[in-house]
């Protein structure tokens, strides 16, 4: 299902070569922010609807966060770009600059902090050019996986659970780095092998097959890479007793959730776990005290507590709950439908 977007941008840029897609999902709250996300997709067509899931994550994840920004994705069709790196990021920036400040750029998989200051040299406004959200992104998973693990009774901390992180780059290194401190026994997997084999090194973990990731014995399964990771094939094979990671999306469909609650599987959506990013980039422009971003980071863990008991007691998922509370959110703060005036696509939210 591709949710219906506020603005949709298709950027062509000859001179560098640069193909990206901009999507305003919703500026109810505030500007749209959302990460750049770098990589090859089989088709423009795969890239504008991912691109457009994305985006409506972000709204709603910034909802639930309560840090003032609507919800907004860019890709960049390229994992290396015809006319080079910096002459594409210098052309995407001029593109993110006529959204008129509707869009802020931030970093996303496949994009660096040192990209988003090349961004910033044409854009007119852009997160994360100064400091990497990946740290504070990783605190706010280690809260919401430590919560999921205590409100399922799975164990009363993370000593000796064992933990499988698939992606160990910016955020899920970091958080191997977390679990691996409370006691957890850490698996990491990566398509960069080298990478997997130097942080399973420093958690003293192993590493695990990156196509070996799904059937995996494990009592908790991070996903921290790639979208869609939970398909049909995936979700019988899946041997952990709680998901909760920080990539976007992590459903190939909604409806999988109700299928991990009817496993048994606890799932703390992406949107409420991966929410300390964007928390970073509200504390940076409020400049906020370190111990109060840190209380807000921490509190992702209360939220997903709190979203699992309500889950377990109402009878729906996980996901239900938390979507219901940032579409409440937005209906608060008086989002409208588009067009006819028909609520499409809050009578079917993602989770329909
Ligand atoms: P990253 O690019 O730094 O790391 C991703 C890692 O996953 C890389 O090491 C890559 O080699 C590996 N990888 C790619 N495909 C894989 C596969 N199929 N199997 C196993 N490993 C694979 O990205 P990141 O910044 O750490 O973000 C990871 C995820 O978290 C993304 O989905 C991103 O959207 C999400 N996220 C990140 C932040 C943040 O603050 N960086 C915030 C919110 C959400």
């Amino acid at each position: 299902m591709v949710p219906e977007t506020e603005q949709l941008v298709i950027c062509r840029d000859r001179a560098s070569g640069l193909v990206a897609v901009i999507a305003i999902d919703d500026t109810t709250l505030g500007p749209a922010l959302g990460g750049i996300r770098m990589l090859a997709y089989p088709s423009e067509e795969a890239a504008v609807a991912e691109c457009r899931r994305l985006a409506r994550v972000m709204t709603l994840k910034n909802a639930l966060a309560g840090v003032g920004f609507g919800g907004g994705k860019a890709v960049i069709l390229h994992a290396a770009p015809p006319g080079g790196r910096a002459a594409a990021l210098r052309a995407f920036g001029r593109f993110a600059a006529r959204t008129g400040g509707a869009y802020i750029p931030a970093v996303d998989m496949g994009t660096s902090v040192e990209d988003l200051r090349i961004v910033a040299e044409t854009a007119s406004d852009v997160a994360c050019d100064d400091v990497d959200p990946s740290p504070a992104t990783a605190v706010g998973v280690h809260a919401a996986i430590t919560a999921a693990v205590r409100t399922t009774g799975l164990a009363p901390s993370l000593e000796g659970v064992v933990v499988l992180v698939q992606g160990v780059g910016n955020v899920g290194a970091e958080l191997a780095r977390l679990l691996a401190e409370d006691g957890a026994a850490v698996l990491v997997a990566d398509t960069d092998g080298r990478r997997a084999a130097r942080v399973a090194r420093d958690v003293t973990g192993s590493v695990v097959a990156p196509e070996e990731v799904v059937a995996a014995a494990c009592d908790v399964f991070a996903p921290c890479a790639v979208a869609r990771v939970i398909d049909g094939a995936a979700i019988s094979r899946l041997r952990a007793r709680v998901v909760v990671g920080s990539a976007n999306d992590v459903l190939d469909h909604p409806r999988l959730a109700r299928e991990l609650a009817a496993r048994g599987i606890a799932h703390v959506p992406d949107f409420v776990a991966n929410a300390g990013g964007v928390i970073h980039v509200r504390a940076l422009r409020d400049r906020w005290p370190a111990a109060r971003l840190r209380a807000a980071l921490l509190d992702i863990g209360r939220r997903s507590g709190d979203i699992l008991e309500e889950a377990a007691h109402a009878g729906v998922t996980p996901l239900e709950v938390a979507e219901r509370a940032a579409y409440a959110q937005l209906d608060r703060a008086g989002r409208r439908p588009f067009g006819d005036g028909a609520p499409r696509d809050r009578e079917a939210p993602l989770a329909a």
